[in-house]
């Protein structure tokens, strides 16, 4: 992608949240797209991150207007994690690390998970937000344990939106 087209991307995004927040009263709190993909009948998931007031603000299921027209919409609980560097909101593809060996899933190092020596897990995630925040959140589980504190947060502040079958109802 040009640096123009990330451009018109990106000012494409601003002006659908813009529109989002203007059919429906919102919490005030961060919206942004996480990312896109294309589903059949042409139309396109648009997968959101919401800042956690934001997300408690809006029924489990329905739907959100948008313009002239409503959009379905549910809580997308598969959050991408990254298979390079284990981090979530990336694929493998994307990957901003992406010299070097991949990072273990069991422990905070760089080898494959059978060549892993560790004898207890340590979830990089975790490690890695305790070290940032200062919170003391546990670390010995492995990165794709599904109570892993970084995955239920950012579980937590994705809501997928569609754009199939828009206008009924
Ligand atoms: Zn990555
Ligand atoms: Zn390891
Ligand atoms: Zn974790």
């Amino acid at each position: 992608m040009s640096r123009s087209e990330k451009y018109a991307s990106r000012e494409k995004e601003e002006k659908w949240i813009c529109r989002l927040r203007k059919g429906n009263t919102l919490t005030e709190g961060d919206i942004s797209v996480r990312f896109r993909r294309k589903v059949k009948n042409g139309t396109e998931d648009w997968i959101l991150a919401l800042a956690p007031v934001v997300f408690q603000g809006i029924p489990k299921q329905g739907r959100l207007n948008h313009g002239f027209t409503s959009l379905r919409y549910r809580e997308y609980l598969e959050p991408t994690r990254c298979f390079k560097c284990q981090r979530f909101g990336h694929m493998k593809s994307q990957c901003p690390d992406h010299a070097g060996p991949d990072y273990c899933t069991k422990c905070t190092g760089r080898h494959l998970p059978k060549d892993c020596k560790s004898k207890r897990p340590t979830c990089r995630n975790c490690t890695e937000y305790n070290s940032k925040t200062g919170a003391r959140t546990p670390t010995s589980h492995t990165v794709r344990d599904q109570k892993c504190g970084t995955y239920l947060r950012v579980r937590d502040h994705l809501v997928l939106m569609t754009d199939y079958g828009t206008g009924t109802k």
